[in-house]
């Protein structure tokens, strides 16, 4: 766009799109899709004796390593306890893991595309439109219609995000900071990371040339129920204030981790620097995309009518919050009861 190409792509695991991009876009961050990878384990594994211990085995060493080290450890005890190391697949798979192991691609903003989770965001995104049966003809119909719900979605969040207010959590400036200047969606994860705060103990490990280095260890859940006790080093520079953390969330997805921020306010820091707080989620800049006449622009009655509701809505919550702040308040209420019976009568 712009003539400007991307700065990430997302393709299937495939040699030939690996060679080309790399020749025709050399300075593009490419990643392979984990969904598609971790879907062939049927196919490659399901006659072993072991399939099932194999797959879960995969699965912990791919979704619950947090550090490119632990990765490769656990990697190379899976060859070892299935006599896998001559294994084709596996083998191309480990020497490609820059392009698709998690701990190994969240360096690099790939604009909400989970590294981790099971199914990729596109493919959730496109998911009550198309499936594997859907013919040329269906899926570009299909396609528009899930375009079309995307920027209905997005009014609404625009709209929400100027109407409604989220209450902070916690005592900190730094938090209502984020309140002010975020989108609704994105302040709600910054305070997911503050709500983690109860399972992280951060120590100072000492300063040398005015940046002090901690260790802070968080009890991160893997699974429904497991916890798993995960270690991951803080530094700060102090002046001016410069945060780098080894959880890389900040590269990956634009904000401040718990840990940069529960190490932060440990320091009697209560405010972050501006250049943490990013333009792409400000609720105050309007996206360039948006100037961009579409014919799923809210001019449509159907997006009237979903406006007004949320209207209306709004309204309605604000309206009854009075009449409880007015029952509390019972002189408050008579001076109000003596002026409506003057409007009404
Ligand atoms: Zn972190």
């Amino acid at each position: 766009m712009n003539n400007q190409p991307p700065n990430a792509i997302i393709t299937d695991h495939d040699k030939a799109m690996k060679i080309a991009i790399s020749r025709v876009f050399p300075t593009f961050r490419h990643r392979f899709c984990l969904w598609h990878i971790m879907k062939k384990l049927p196919e490659k594994f399901g006659s072993h004796c072991q399939y099932g211990e194999i797959k879960s085995t995969i699965h912990r060493c791919v979704y619950d390593s947090f550090s490119q080290h632990e990765f490769d450890e656990h990697w190379c005890r899976m060859l070892d306890t299935y006599d896998l190391h001559k294994n084709a697949w596996l083998v191309s798979l480990y020497s490609d893991r820059h392009y698709w192991g998690p701990a190994y691609v969240r360096d690099t903003f790939w604009a909400g595309m989970s590294t981790t989770q099971r199914s990729e965001g596109m493919n959730a995104f496109f998911d009550d439109y198309v499936h594997s049966r859907t013919t040329l003809k269906q899926f570009v119909d299909q396609y528009d219609s899930a375009l079309r719900r995307k920027v209905e979605n997005e009014v609404i969040a625009n709209f929400n995000s100027f109407n409604t207010d989220i209450s902070c959590i916690s005592r900190y400036p730094l938090e209502k900071q984020f309140q002010s200047a975020y989108t609704f969606a994105k302040f709600k994860e910054i305070q997911e990371e503050l709500q983690g705060f109860l399972y992280l103990t951060t120590k100072e490990m000492g300063c040398e040339d005015g940046r002090y280095m901690f260790v802070v260890v968080d009890e991160v859940q893997i699974g429904n129920d497991l916890l798993k006790r995960v270690t991951f080093n803080v530094e700060v520079d102090q002046d001016p204030i410069d945060v780098k953390y080894s959880c890389k969330l900040f590269e990956f997805r634009d904000i401040l981790c718990r840990h940069a921020l529960h190490v932060l306010t440990q320091m009697g820091q209560h405010t972050v620097p501006s250049k943490y707080i990013l333009d792409r989620w400000r609720k105050d800049i309007k996206r360039k995309h948006t100037f961009v006449k579409s014919r799923y622009d809210t001019t449509s009655i159907d997006d009237a009518r979903r406006i007004n509701k949320v209207k209306f809505g709004h309204m309605r919550r604000t309206f009854f919050q009075l009449l409880r702040l007015l029952i509390t308040h019972r002189t408050t209420l008579q001076r109000l009861s003596i002026r409506t019976s003057v409007l009404f009568d």
